[in-house]
């Protein structure tokens, strides 16, 4: 290249690095700075003269962003002329002259001639845009998992109020039959009976059994209306779909339909909401017996599995009519229902709580009639989309 061609580019090089909006330095092998481009020195509110020969550490790293001091020896600026490494780091701040500072993101590249390290050229931008872009998403996303907690909350509690008529049902026979026991315990108490203080004792260990199955129901209940908090614990998948069926075949009502449980050979504890898991089998259990309703013979089978990849599949089948004609090809779409006071957001709320855990939901017509809804959990936590 000739002189005129050099001079060319060095000019082109000034221009670029003068008009470039990233802040570009260069530092020498001390840690000085022995150039600035505009932006650099604007961004940081300095002079071209307050940089040049000072360390740019002292002036505008010398803080972390949580306040604490950054000690020289741990600045990533320098240790780029130190070990010959890049290095570029994406969350910490510079400090303008005035004690404010932003947030920046920046790229240290050290400077070799002829073999040797000389110093480092720094590259950084000013992020406060980004970030905050980054925060509102956040905030709105924040937002967005209130509200599906409160739609979660709202649709079992509404679920609930559905079962609670069922469940007064089931707890009605416990309670009956607590009534029953103490009264006969007391006639042999009361009678001249040899054995009646032996048989006495037996009614009223009967009537402790029953006790304890009512207050079952009742926790069974509890843990369902529980406003999930988005705790995974790790769980047994057929304990808790044979929780959640017993749950909602006392609540259904249907006593001309059958509903089995059938848990697969093997276990593996799956990392879980187990309330959420729970509201999802109630749910489709529930849409199981209404979609059959009066049909002779109704029944839903709900098995539960260890997959081959060691998750957990459930599937729950049913002999109804199958799909209705108008919600056949939006089954999943909140507020479609087939139902004269059905508000069409169950299966929506299931497919989301189920694609939380990283699983998939899908429901189809079975040849023989009838629907399978099928969903998976994952294995391992990592391919649960959190
Ligand atoms: P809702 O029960 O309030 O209608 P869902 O989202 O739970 O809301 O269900 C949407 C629709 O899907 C139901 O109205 C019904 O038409 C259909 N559906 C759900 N489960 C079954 C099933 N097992 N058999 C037949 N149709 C079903």
């Amino acid at each position: 290249m000739d002189d005129a061609s050099q001079a060319l580019t060095q000019r082109y090089r000034d221009l670029i690095l003068e008009a470039s909006g990233d802040g570009v330095y260069g530092v020498d092998d001390q840690g000085r700075t022995i150039f600035a481009n505009p932006a650099a020195v604007r961004l940081c509110g300095y002079t071209f003269e307050d940089l040049i020969g000072r360390s740019p550490h002292e002036l505008t790293h010398h803080t972390r962003p949580d306040g604490r001091h950054y000690p020289a020896s741990e600045c990533p600026i320098y240790a780029a002329f130190c070990d010959g490494e890049v290095h570029r780091v994406e969350d910490e701040v510079f400090w303008r002259k005035d004690g404010t500072c932003f947030p920046v993101e920046y790229i240290s590249t050290p400077i070799i001639e002829d073999g040797r390290i000389i110093g480092a050229v720094v590259s950084f931008r000013d992020i406060t845009k980004r970030k905050a872009a980054e925060a509102a998403l956040e905030a709105s996303r924040e937002r967005t998992r209130t509200l599906e907690a409160d739609l979660h909350h709202v649709s079992r509690l509404s679920a609930m109020g559905e079962m609670a008529s069922g469940l007064a049902h089931e707890l009605n026979q416990p309670l009956t039959a607590i009534v029953s026991y103490v009264r006969a315990a007391k006639r042999f108490l009361q009678g001249d009976m040899p054995d009646g203080e032996a048989r006495a004792i037996e009614y009223v260990d009967r009537a402790a059994d029953q006790a304890l199955r009512a207050g079952e129901i009742i926790w069974r209940l509890r843990q369902f209306v529980l406003k999930g908090d988005g705790t995974r614990t790790f769980e047994d998948i057929g304990t808790v779909v044979g929780e959640a069926v017993s749950l909602a075949a006392s609540a259904v009502r249907a006593p001309s339909i059958a509903i089995s449980f059938h848990e697969g050979p093997g276990s593996n504890l799956i990392l879980m909401d187990k309330v959420r898991i729970q509201q999802v089998v109630v749910n489709l259990v529930r849409n199981a017996v209404e979609a059959i309703g009066d049909v002779n013979d109704g029944r839903v089978d709900i098995v539960s599995k260890v997959d081959d990849a060691d998750g957990a599949e459930v599937v729950v089948r049913d002999n109804g009519p199958g799909l209705a004609e108008e919600v056949r090809d939006q089954l999943f779409q909140s507020f479609v229902t087939s139902k004269a006071s059905g508000m069409g957001v169950g299966l929506s709320i299931c497919r989301s709580i189920v694609e939380e855990h990283g699983g998939r939901l899908t429901g189809e017509e079975n040849a023989s009639g009838g629907m399978t809804f099928r969903f998976t959990l994952p294995a391992s936590p990592d391919n649960a989309a959190t």
